[in-house]
């Protein structure tokens, strides 16, 4: 029997699992049980693996499932942004806190190149250092915030190693910042709440079942108030949770407060070093007498702390649960080598996630970052988009809703096809590069936009990267002498040519929304969902259903994470007919597609 069926069953033994007072039958998005239980609908096979085909884990009809969720219709109210005042007045960006105090980026300064050693094992305490250090983990510092955390404004230089920290209650067994914050991040948290719908959902489902109890989590991710709501949830499905940073530059210092004055055991600050990092990670899984047996990693660099240290807690551990793309390729290497010894689920490569992240998500701040880093108006802009995949899709669309005059690059026909059908005017990129104001690359590729082409911008072209890699922009190819550059702003550069014209380069190359905005906390509510539930799913699963091998959650699994967000939209879902299933030869309760639609 396929993962397919065992989602199928998870869904369907849900209700059957949830008091019949908690179940919403008449709602269009309550998932169903079918007639005759479970259909098999093997052309959605859903393990994959890098090199083997595909392996099916097998499910007895009859086991236990961690089910027992439906979707409530809720309404939210949208959560609040951070209001950015008189950026310029400093040289650097300043924000009005919630509590009224103003933090301020770092004031300008020059960037130094001939010398500028990387920094290891210091422990940087101001912002200015902070920019210097670097993990080697390159997930570490792939992508974080730096606009989602307001707690800067600390002057406190003490590492939080050095101190000794307790919460209300006694209890020191965290690392954070300044417990001090911990009521201003809990509002950090409630806001975050409002717009984590499924999150909720789950919550209020586990009020009387607790499908995680016992379950010991040790956590890598993003320490913000989203992950703050997954940990919270997880809790009330009675796991215990032990967590770090997986980026030295995110954590909400407030929010890794109000965990820690929840009970939660958190290792993690906002500009911690290289040393401090892995230090982090040690102090969640090393502890007498606690061992965790699920783990929840985003970038890989937990799971391989545990498999360089600690080799024989893998005995205990029940499953691996992956998000991002590098954590999972490392997964699929391992899984290769035959070291893969839990079974692992690749929560990147889910459908929702995808689409939400990409598309949906950098349509929104692909917009937020130029903002925040250059006031720019977008309105009859000039703007060139380098590729046409989901990313460009959703980055073109929100130029041209702003009025911008959009071009796009692309070399697949297909692509650029469907760039031409939007509307859009097909160029390479020498065919309009002096008459652009901003420059954006979404391709994933490397080079896209080369020296040759930044020697040719205008005075004033913005130049910045939505794409994973900052090799799209070839950022050293400026590091020459006869170029000065000027930071102006936190994240932004004006790179000067000696004719005095200058380009204005975002984030140095990296990730402009993730570098330079904050991301939408329903995109994050998807992902935190779907990791959720396959935390839920790997912890619960019989012997032998899950075998040391990647896995993708069910496409089952994926139109359940969407339908759980349906309710904040008031969306009424329609349903198939006995007679309209029969003859799409679908189940009336899904999977509705097949796993190679492209949605
Ligand atoms: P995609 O593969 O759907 O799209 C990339 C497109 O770029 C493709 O259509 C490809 O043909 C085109 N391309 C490749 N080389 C090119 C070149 N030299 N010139 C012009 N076009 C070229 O990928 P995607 O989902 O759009 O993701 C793009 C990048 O963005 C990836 O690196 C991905 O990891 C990253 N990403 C960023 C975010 C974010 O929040 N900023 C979110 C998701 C993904």
């Amino acid at each position: 029997m396929s993962v397919q069926v065992v989602a199928a069953k998870m869904a369907e033994v849900e209700l059957k699992d949830v008091p019949s007072k908690e179940v919403t039958p008449e709602s269009p998005l309550t998932p169903k049980t079918d007639d005759k239980g479970i259909v098999e609908n093997e052309s959605n096979a859903v393990v994959t693996s890098s090199t083997t085909p595909t392996t099916e884990p097998t499910v007895k009809a009859g086991d236990p499932s961690p089910g027992f969720l439906t979707p409530n219709p809720i309404k939210m109210p949208q959560a609040s942004a951070m209001k950015r005042i008189d950026p310029q007045q400093n040289g650097g960006e300043a924000f009005v806190n919630r509590d009224g105090t103003v933090a301020e980026a770092p004031r300008l300064k020059k960037i130094q190149f001939a010398d500028q050693k990387q920094e290891f094992n210091k422990r940087p305490t101001k912002i200015g250092r902070r920019s210097l250090s670097r993990s080697i983990s390159q997930s570490s510092t792939d992508s974080y915030s730096s606009a989602a955390s307001y707690t800067d404004s600390s002057d406190d230089e003490t590492s939080p190693r050095d101190k000794q920290q307790k919460n209300s209650k006694g209890n020191g067994d965290f690392c954070i910042k300044n417990i001090k914050q911990a009521d201003f991040g809990r509002r950090e948290i409630e806001i975050a709440e409002q717009e984590m719908p499924a999150l909720m959902a789950l919550r209020k489902r586990a009020q009387g079942e607790k499908p995680l109890a016992g379950a010991k989590v040790v956590g890598c991710t993003h320490i913000t108030a989203q992950t703050a709501v997954l940990m919270e949830t997880l809790s009330a499905l009675g796991a215990q949770c032990r967590w770090a940073a997986c980026n030295i530059y995110s954590t909400q210092n407030e929010v890794a407060a109000a965990l820690a004055e929840g009970g939660f055991s958190v290792f993690a600050w906002k500009g911690e070093s290289e040393d401090d990092f892995w230090w982090c990670i040690d102090r969640c899984v090393n502890l007498e007498g606690w061992q965790p047996n699920m783990i929840l990693d985003d970038g890989g660099d937990l799971t391989h702390w545990i498999y360089k240290k600690y080799p024989n807690m893998f005995k205990k551990i029940k499953g691996i649960v992956e998000e991002s793309v590098t954590g999972v390729h490392r997964l699929y290497q391992l899984s290769k080598a035959g070291k893969l010894c839990v079974p692992a689920m690749n929560v990147n490569d889910s459908v929702t996630k995808q689409k939400f992240d990409n598309l949906y998500c950098c349509r929104e701040s692909i917009l937020d970052g130029l903002k925040r880093t250059t006031d720019v108006m977008f309105g009859g802009k000039q703007v060139v988009v380098c590729g046409y995949g989901e990313v460009g899709k959703g980055c073109c669309a929100a130029l041209k809703a702003m009025g911008s005059i959009v071009y796009v690059t692309e070399i697949d026909p297909i692509c650029a096809l469907q760039a031409c059908m939007d509307g859009f005017r097909l160029v390479k990129l020498n065919e309009v590069i002096r008459q652009v104001d901003i420059v954006i690359t979404c391709t994933g590729n490397k080079n896209v936009v080369v020296r040759e082409y930044l020697d040719r911008m205008k005075n004033g072209c913005i130049v910045c990267n939505m794409g994973h890699s900052n090799t799209e922009i070839d950022v050293a190819s400026l590091r020459t002498p006869e170029l000065t550059w000027e930071r102006v702003r936190s994240q932004v550069d004006h790179v000067i040519w000696p004719d005095g014209k200058r380009i204005v380069l975002l984030a140095e190359g990296r990730l402009l929304n993730l570098s330079c905005s904050t991301v939408p906390t329903f995109v994050l509510s998807i992902t935190a969902t779907t990791q959720a539930l396959a935390l839920i799913e790997l912890y619960n699963a019989p012997e032998g259903r899950y075998k040391q091998d990647v896995y993708l959650l069910p496409k089952k699994m994926d139109e359940y994470v969407a339908s759980l967000h349906l309710p904040t939209f008031d969306a009424h879902l329609t349903e198939l007919s006995d007679e309209q299933a029969k003859y799409l030869g679908l189940n009336k309760n899904g999977p509705f597609k097949p796993n190679y639609y492209r949605y």
